[in-house]
């Protein structure tokens, strides 16, 4: 499989160059340059399955030409080694549950599978990997887990001092050996900034092999194509039915791995995409105009995004048709009220405890299927674990949330952060220092 840019789908790179490369340099997203339709048999029997040999036929009819079969069946039984349950809530709704990874959110699965595949990669080439990412949450935390103890790679995860939360500076800082926790004396912004002046300095990459683990690798949308298939699996006679998925959606990589699903034959009628008032998709969806701006900041922050980057992708799977994106795909969006209260009601009449961005996905999904009485099966997505946002969701339920034991674990930790300026010099040397 070759990839191309989405600005210009001329240049046509190898598997190794557009996942160890992260990003094309004429700043486009590299998308696959076709996506195969999974034959019929496989997509009628998907629920006499399991999910990872599921996961092997979607990744070989990707990946099978520049990954031997018995190498990618390792990296998948490595990576995927949770499991994505549907769970019934109430009539005609479903909630496939994307937190029981290391790091309880849904990146888990986009950051494990990376780090086994890019392992995979660089193997045979004797050189170290550098990895930077910037964060102000999950990524970091997934993306911190996924490479821990992975030969030959080291992450430097760049988080700013003030604005984290305790419980994900936790799954950053403690972990050591091949990961580096840098506290920056600064904000979100300064974090990406020291990261992406780094990634284009001549003079560290002669010393440097260093790429980025950001969202939009292709490689992270791979394997959220296979839990899409993997919810089918667990609905019964999911071919007679019609039904509508629903996705919480910050930077649409989530969503795009859905409608590249779909392309690839998953038997479901359509998508909602459902955000905060950062809402960009969704008014593109009802007036055809795509118009991003500064982000605000909400209780679903991880989908704090006002200008999405996988929007240029999905553009590219419907060659830029929004009335063929429309035929697909709804959209709605919520505030921080109406998601509070989508927690605090369901929480009363089922017990269930959503996370922010589970609810505002909840909402997109509940409100969609008061309206189109024709599709009798929902499902949304569930992207982290209530007890990831604890703060938010106990003073609206009224009482604690459960903590699963794995983040109990990170709670005890010892925090081993590296306290750092935001200025450029002193990352830059310490860079320098670590490559010798
Ligand atoms: C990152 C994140 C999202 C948004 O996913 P995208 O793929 O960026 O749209 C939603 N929910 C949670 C909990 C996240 O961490």
């Amino acid at each position: 499989m070759k990839f191309y840019s989405t600005t210009d789908r001329s240049v046509r790179v190898t598997l190794r160059e557009a996942v160890l490369g992260g990003m094309p340099p004429d700043k486009g997203l590299y998308m696959p340059e076709f996506i195969p339709r999974l034959p019929q048999s496989f997509l009628n029997s998907l629920d006499s399955s399991d999910y990872q040999t599921i996961c092997l036929e979607i990744a070989q009819a990707l990946l099978g030409d520049d990954i031997p079969s018995a190498a990618l069946q390792n990296i998948i039984h490595d990576a995927i080694n949770f499991g994505t349950p549907l769970v019934w809530i109430e009539d005609r709704v479903n909630t496939l549950e994307l937190f029981h990874g290391p790091t309880l959110a849904f990146k888990d699965v986009g950051a494990r599978f990376m780090s086994r595949l890019m392992a995979f990669l660089i193997k045979d080439s004797g050189q170290k990997l550098t990895i930077l990412v910037a964060t102000s949450g999950d990524t970091g935390s997934a993306v911190a887990n996924g490479f821990y103890d992975i030969p030959g790679i080291d992450v430097i995860v760049l988080y700013p001092a003030a604005k984290i939360s305790q419980i994900q500076e936790k799954q950053i800082a403690t972990l050591g050996k091949n990961i580096t926790a840098l506290k920056i004396d600064g904000n979100f912004d300064d974090c990406q900034r020291l990261v992406k002046t780094a990634l284009a300095d001549s003079d560290l990459l002669r010393s440097l092999r260093l790429t980025s683990a950001n969202s939009i690798n292709i490689c992270r949308l791979i394997p959220q194509i296979f839990y899409y298939f993997n919810a089918l699996r667990q609905i019964g006679d999911y071919l007679s039915r019609e039904i509508v998925i629903c996705v919480p959606s910050g930077n649409f990589g989530n969503l795009t791995a859905g409608l590249m699903a779909k392309k690839m034959g998953l038997p479901v009628q359509r998508f909602i995409a459902a955000t905060n008032i950062n809402h960009v998709v969704p008014v593109y969806l009802t007036s055809g105009t795509f118009a991003p701006r500064p982000s605000v900041q909400t209780i679903s922050n991880a989908m704090d995004v006002g200008d999405p980057s996988n929007f240029a992708r999905i553009l590219d799977l419907y060659n830029s048709s929004w009335k063929a994106i429309q035929k697909d795909l709804a959209g709605a969006y919520y505030t921080d009220d109406e998601t509070r209260q989508a927690i605090a009601r369901l929480a009363h009449k089922t017990g269930y405890v959503l996370d922010p961005h589970g609810a505002v996905a909840y909402l997109g999904l509940t409100d969609y299927l008061a309206q189109n009485p024709r599709f009798d099966t929902g499902i949304f997505l569930e992207t982290a674990h209530p007890a990831k946002f604890k703060d938010i969701v106990e003073p609206v339920i009224g009482k604690p949330v459960n903590i699963p034991l794995r983040l109990k674990k990170f709670l005890d930790r010892e925090i081993k952060s590296i306290s750092m300026s935001h200025r450029y010099p002193d990352f830059k040397e310490f860079l320098l220092l670590k490559s010798n």
